[in-house]
Formats: C-alpha cells, sequence, structure tokens
C-alpha cells in the first residue's frame, strides 16, 4: 500500500478524552474513531489489525477441533424469556421492539440461540461432543464504556460453545478451550495469565479468565510469578490427547481474580512469589453444566435409552478489546510497536527525498519485492518532510522501517530500523530485503 493512496488519518495532538496510552494511540495512529460513547468505527489501519488478531483466533478455534459458523447481532427476546436470563440481564441489555411490536434484542452473548439450535437437530449422545464458534460484534450497555475499544458498548467477540454427554467429557472440552486460548495469545505476543474467576451472569461452577497483566487493567488479581512468563504449549499439542496434564501445570498454581481470591492460600506462596497486580481479561471460559439445557430443554438421548440434558460450556475472546491490549502491553513514549503477528503492515519503507529519481526507483524497487515477499508494505510516498515521516512510522508501529535516501545510496546502501528496539543498520538494499525476508515469520 502506498501512503498517497491509503486512508491514514493520524493526530499531532493528543486526545483530551483519551486517559490510556491505547485509547490515545488508536486515535493518533488513526485506527478508530468514536461515533457514540463505546461505539467506534475501526478505520483503515485498526480494522487491518483487527481481522489479524480475528484470523489468529480463528486458526486456533479451528486447531482444538471448534467449528466456525455466524449467528446474528439480533436476536427474538422469548429465547431468553425461555432461560430466565431476560429479566436477569437488566439494563446492560439493548432492547429493541420491532414494527409488529416483537421484543428484540441486540445480543450480549449467544448461550441461549446456540441452545435452541442444538436442541433443533442434536437428539443423541452419538452426535457429542460438538463444539460451534462464531466471532460476531456484541452490545452491552455498559454503564462507564471507556479506555476506548476496551471498555465498548458494542464490541467484537469470538464466543465458541461446547455440548458433551457428561460432566468428565464437558472437562475435555473446557480443557481443550484452555490451551487453545494459551496458544492464541501467545501468537499475539501477549502474556495470558489463566486465573480462577467467578462465573457471573454466565451462570456455572468453573471458570477461569485470561488476563494480561497492565496497571491501567480494570481487574484486581493475585498470582504466583512463575505462570506469567510459562511458555505456551505450542501448536504441535494434540488436541485429541490427554489436556488435562497441561491444564493441571496452569492451575496447580495461585492464580485468582478479585472475585473468588482466597487469602488464606494466596499466603501460602513464598513471598517472593507473590503477586498482586492489575490486569486486562482478554478471555474466559466457563463450564456451567446444564444451566441451559435444563430450562430449554436441550436433551440428548444416552445409550441406555434415557433422555438428559445436555453438558455445556462456553468460551469468549475480546477480540476488539485484544487490539487495546496489545498495545497497552507493546509501546513506548513515540508509538505503537506492534507484534510482528498482528502488524498492520510488516514493514514501512521512507522515502526521504520524493522526487530524486534515484531515490524514487530504489523505494518502488524494495516496495515490488516486498509485496512480492508477502510482507505486506506500507510505502510513505508523500511529500512530507523527513522527520514528519520518521514521527508518523514510530507512531504507527510497523515492526520494520527500510529508509531510503540518497546520500546513502550514493555509497549503496539504504538503513533498516527495528521499531522495538530502535536499532539501526545500514546496508545495501538486496542484503536490506533479504533479512526483511528472514523475518516473515509468525511464531508462537
Ligand atoms: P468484563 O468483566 O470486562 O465486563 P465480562 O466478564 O462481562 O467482561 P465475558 O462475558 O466474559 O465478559 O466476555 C468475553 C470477553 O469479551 C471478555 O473476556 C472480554 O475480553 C470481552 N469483553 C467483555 N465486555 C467487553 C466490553 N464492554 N468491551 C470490549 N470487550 C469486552
Ligand atoms: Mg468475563
Amino acid at each position: 500500500m502506498r501512503v498517497s493512496k491509503y486512508f491514514l488519518p493520524t493526530l499531532k495532538e493528543t486526545p483530551s478524552e483519551a486517559q490510556i496510552a491505547s485509547h490515545r494511540l488508536m486515535l493518533r495512529a488513526g485506527m478508530v474513531r468514536q461515533e457514540a460513547a463505546g461505539i467506534y468505527s475501526w478505520l483503515p489501519l485498526g480494522f487491518k489489525v483487527l481481522q489479524n488478531i480475528e484470523q489468529i483466533v480463528r486458526e486456533e478455534q479451528n486447531r482444538a477441533g471448534a467449528v466456525e459458523m455466524l449467528m446474528p447481532t439480533i436476536q427474538p427476546a422469548e429465547l431468553w424469556k425461555e432461560s430466565g436470563r431476560y429479566d436477569a440481564y437488566g439494563k446492560e441489555m439493548l432492547r429493541i421492539t420491532d414494527r409488529h411490536k416483537r421484543e428484540m434484542l441486540y445480543g450480549p452473548t449467544n448461550e441461549e440461540m446456540l441452545t435452541a439450535i442444538f436442541r433443533s437437530y442434536c437428539r443423541s449422545y452419538k452426535e457429542l461432543p460438538k463444539m460451534l464458534y462464531h466471532i460476531q460484534w456484541k452490545f452491552r450497555d455498559e454503564v462507564r464504556p471507556r479506555f476506548g475499544v476496551m471498555r465498548g458498548r458494542e464490541f467484537l467477540m469470538k464466543d465458541a460453545y461446547s455440548f458433551d454427554v457428561d460432566e468428565a467429557a464437558a472437562r475435555r472440552s473446557y480443557n481443550r478451550m484452555f490451551i487453545a486460548y494459551l496458544n492464541t495469545f501467545a501468537r499475539m505476543g501477549l502474556k495470558a495469565v489463566p486465573m480462577r474467576a467467578e462465573t457471573g451472569p454466565i451462570g456455572g461452577d468453573l471458570s477461569h479468565e485470561f488476563i494480561i497483566l497492565a496497571d491501567t487493567g480494570e481487574s484486581a488479581v493475585f498470582c504466583h510469578k512463575d505462570l506469567v512468563d510459562m511458555p505456551a504449549p505450542g501448536l504441535d499439542v494434540d488436541f485429541d490427547g490427554d489436556l488435562q496434564p497441561l491444564v493441571d501445570e496452569r492451575t496447580a498454581l495461585y492464580a485468582a481474580t478479585e472475585d473468588v481470591h482466597d487469602e488464606a492460600a494466596f499466603m501460602k506462596v513464598s513471598e517472593d512469589k507473590r503477586l498482586s497486580a492489575r490486569g486486562i481479561e482478554v478471555g474466559q471460559v466457563f463450564y456451567f453444566g446444564t444451566k441451559y439445557s435444563e430450562p430449554m430443554r436441550a436433551n440428548v438421548t444416552l445409550a441406555d435409552g434415557s433422555e438428559q440434558p445436555v453438558h455445556m460450556g462456553s468460551y469468549g475472546v475480546g477480540v476488539s478489546r485484544i487490539a487495546g491490549a496489545i498495545i497497552e502491553a507493546s509501546h513506548d513514549e513515540n508509538g505503537i510497536i506492534w507484534p510482528m503477528a498482528i502488524a498492520p503492515f510488516k514493514v514501512g519503507i521512507i522515502n526521504l527525498r520524493q522526487g530524486d529519481d534515484a531515490t524514487d526507483a530504489a523505494c518502488e524497487e524494495a516496495y515490488a519485492a516486498l509485496v512480492e515477499a508477502g510482507l505486506d508494505p506500507l510505502y510513505d510516498d508523500s511529500e512530507n518532510r523527513a522527520g514528519a515521516k520518521f514521527s508518523r512510522m514510530d507512531l504507527i508501529g510497523l515492526p520494520w522501517q527500510l529508509i531510503i535516501g540518497p546520500r546513502g545510496l550514493k555509497d549503496g546502501t539504504v538503513e533498516i530500523k527495528e521499531r522495538a528496539s530502535g536499532e539501526r543498520q545500514s546496508l545495501p538494499l538486496d542484503d536490506a530485503l533479504n533479512l526483511l525476508r528472514s523475518k516473515n515469520v509468525s511464531a508462537i
């Protein structure tokens, strides 16, 4: 992409309404625009980031055996009356009446709808287990939308739902999602710690929140320090094998959110390993048994001919919140620092003298080669001064910058800058291109 053809409305001024770094940087980098409280347009740069996050989530859901589908944003109220949550959900639910005076709502989550889908097609234990998910916009009329996309009212969520014959089988589904989440967040360059959590309005008896540690996080959390740097299980995990030992490894050490915090148990952790901190919830997994299947009569026939409500779990990832969470975890005073896997473009090309024939030609050559290599470059071919190009490139946080100007070209060199370390090196263009090609891996 060429900056001259793109839509990149970066701001010089720091918007006064933004209280935390990620919100400020998303506005300044031209990623999002607020349309109403907690409701955002995703401008082209932000949209690319959102799609990259979504794609990693999708790949790891598929790897764990979940099957993608798409449910609507608008749901009939009847479903929620069946489960008993229509009144319980309260003011967070956006209620809508259509022209025929039918009660509808903008879905805050989809347990009811998927339970209804399941019960209309699946009747026998032989069809189990099943795991379905979608990535769809949700609406929750939050009392205090704030921190930009981190606590929005309309937000993008991946929500998966599992159906199993009994509790033991349901725990295997829970474990699959638990491990898939560790890999998902690791691929995004995030250190997400699973912590025991309250089940809240979803209900049920077993739940973990996946938390990124950050001073600006809204949750108070308590955990064993060793959990923070524990490596992810890795993409070669056998999801059909026994995942319990991998889950046990993470759940044996103390980690809890404040709602279920047990101070006495925490005090048993040796003092130098005790971490009490703040964090951002990027995902949550629940096992809730028959909470929905029982009132909604989602039954399956067992081998002995008897009928029983199906055992369920649900598993959310805050796709749009993660865009903010990554920036919270990865930025400096000059702007965003994208991990390679999430970066909207992998390389930014800076032309230091637009209109100089040799410089323009070298930039064009680099641009074509990087497109060819699949590195999705953003070429700043604008008429701006070099200083403005440098600061804008730092602000939008692409992992690599390729800086090309007449002075270097005279000696046969260009410059490469790594955004994260700030390190620069001069080298011939061909070598620079080879070096960039070698970086084009999305590692776990
Ligand atoms: P919170 O405690 O932050 O309000 P929640 O526990 O109500 O979140 P879940 O029902 O667990 O949320 O939803 C799954 C995921 O969706 C959360 O882990 C979070 O990442 C994301 N999410 C929830 N509410 C919002 C919101 N208002 N804005 C953006 N993302 C959200
Ligand atoms: Mg939650």
